[in-house]
Parts: C-alpha cells; sequence; structure tokens
C-alpha cells in the first residue's frame, strides 16, 4: 500500500510540473507556427513516456485489490485476475427492482415476473438494474474508488455501466441521465461525488445528457444500515428536493448510483421526479446489495 500511495504522489507531482511549464510559457512567449508546437508536443509526450517507463520500475504499479502487479493491465490499478472475479447480476431478476431471484421452476419463468415486495408496494421507478452484485471484487473497487480516493477507477467502473446499458435500457432510452445526489457536508468530508463521476462518464459514452443539478440532497441522512424497511422510508423522506421541476416535466430519466443499497432512496428520488412531471425513472447502479 505504501508504495502504491507513494507512486501516486510521484505521478501527481509530475503531471503538475509539465502543466505549470506549458502554462508559464503560453503566458510569456510568442504563440510559436503550428509545426513547432506539434514537435514540441511530440517531445513533451515522449519525455512522459520515458517517465512513465522509469517510474514502472522505480515504484512497480500493484493491484489494488490484491497486491498483484498490474503493469501492462487494461484496467489500471486493478489487476486482470481480480476484475474476471466480479460477481455480475444474471437472471432470474425482479422485472421491476432487479432483486436476483431463486431460479424459477421448469415452465414458470416469465419476463413479467416481480417480487413479493414489488407487488405489496409497487416502486415509483420503472425499473431498478445494477451491473454487479455488491460483494467481492466489485464492492472492493467501489470503496477504492469512494473512500480511498482512487480516482483511475472511475472510468473502467463506468465502463461497466456502458457495456450492459443497451441490453437495459433500450426500450426505455432515457433522455437525461440524473446522478443521486450526495450531501455537501458529505461531498465536503469526501471531496468526490462517486455518483456524479459515474453518471458523467456514462454521459460522455452515451450521449445523453447529464443532469447533475435537477435533484438536491438539502438534509443529510444517517446511514441505512440496520434500519427496517419502514424507518428506512422515513430515514431519506423529504431528504432531497427538485431545483427544476419544468426540466422534467414529459421526460424519460435515469437515475445514476454506485450502489443500490435498499432501495430507499431510489425510490424517494424517483418519487420525486415523478411528481416533477417525469413519465418514466429508471435507476442504474453500478452494484446492487444482495
Ligand atoms: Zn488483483
Ligand atoms: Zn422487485
Amino acid at each position: 500500500m505504501g508504495t502504491a500511495l507513494s507512486r501516486k504522489a510521484c505521478r501527481v507531482t509530475l503531471r503538475r510540473g509539465g502543466h505549470d511549464a506549458s502554462l508559464e510559457e503560453i503566458t510569456t512567449t510568442q504563440p510559436a507556427p503550428v509545426t513547432e508546437i506539434r514537435e514540441e508536443q511530440m517531445q513533451a509526450q515522449h519525455r512522459g513516456t520515458a517517465w512513465q517507463a522509469l517510474l514502472d520500475v522505480l515504484l512497480p504499479p500493484q493491484c489494488r485489490l490484491c497486491g498483484a502487479r498490474t503493469a501492462g493491465e487494461p484496467v489500471p490499478w486493478v489487476c486482470q485476475r481480480c476484475w474476471l472475479a466480479i460477481t455480475y447480476v444474471v437472471p432470474p431478476i425482479c422485472q421491476q427492482c432487479g432483486q436476483p431471484l431463486a431460479a424459477p421452476p421448469e415452465g414458470i419463468a416469465s419476463s413479467t415476473h416481480r417480487c413479493g415486495a414489488c407487488l405489496l408496494h409497487p416502486p415509483p421507478y420503472e425499473r431498478a438494474r445494477a451491473v454487479g452484485l455488491y460483494d467481492g471484487v466489485l464492492r472492493d473497487a467501489i470503496h477504492a474508488m469512494k473512500y480511498q480516493r482512487i480516482y483511475g477507477l472511475v472510468q473502467p467502473l463506468a465502463a461497466l455501466l456502458h457495456a450492459q446499458f443497451a441490453c437495459h435500457w433500450h426500450d426505455a432510452m432515457p433522455e437525461a441521465l440524473v446522478p443521486v445526489p450526495l450531501h455537501r457536508s458529505r461531498l465536503r468530508q469526501r471531496e468526490f461525488d462517486q455518483a456524479c463521476a459515474l453518471a458523467r462518464c456514462l454521459s460522455q459514452d452515451t450521449g445523453i445528457p447529464l443532469w447533475a443539478d435537477v435533484l438536491v440532497r438539502h438534509r443529510r441522512t444517517a446511514s441505512q444500515v440496520g434500519l427496517d424497511a419502514t424507518q428506512r422510508r422515513r430515514n431519506v423522506q423529504g431528504a432531497f428536493t427538485i431545483r427544476d421541476s419544468l426540466r422534467c416535466q414529459e421526460k424519460t430519466l435515469l437515475l445514476i448510483d454506485d450502489v443500490y443499497t435498499t432501495g430507499a432512496t431510489a425510490r424517494e428520488c424517483a418519487r420525486l421526479l415523478r411528481q416533477a412531471g417525469a413519465v418514466r425513472v429508471g435507476i442504474y447502479a453500478l452494484a446492487r446489495v444482495g
């Protein structure tokens, strides 16, 4: 771990050094001809590659999850072995909340099957889907992104959302992506809004607009862990508000979150978006509990 942290610090310093130098050049010298700029860019790129190669020798990159060497791996920070161990959500699932179900007996499987909870209290959203289960590698990778601030994991984790996007949403294509917001005190503490970061990447990958400011969490909520269904609902009740309800009218919207835990937050956000006039609301998370 110590090695990985030192390595991160080195990378930041090197990047900052290069950035400051180029800023200075821009403000103190006349514009250079295009060919010179290209040549300088190529030289800088070459220097960057050389530094990177040197760093790889001095401080070999390690998998944040198992400590194995990760040089040349397609996913930075996580080795291929760990990445391939992600537990994906597979059918049969509840067609509304996405809860994995025990395999139904032969002949009873139905594409419209819903779980008991959804039948008893129909959620205000049309459907919720998650890429994987919140355990093992996926949970560790999300924790590393959120709490250890390994921002290099945002892109590969968002790529998982993108890979399954068409499969889940082709028949309910959203007109905007709405990240589930953090309370500003939590944002100050964490300095990172993971749902917004994932939604931004997905927006870039799909071309679907990002509406990061339409939903606001104006009250900090307690952890949902250990609360029963009623307590969870009360915990998030009134915690969110819509900033621009006119924008939501007649829209198909997709809420984006890193983890779908109990569904109470998703229900509350979806309820507000529907109340503001959205015709369809879906939930798309990287991982779901159970
Ligand atoms: Zn690993
Ligand atoms: Zn369900």
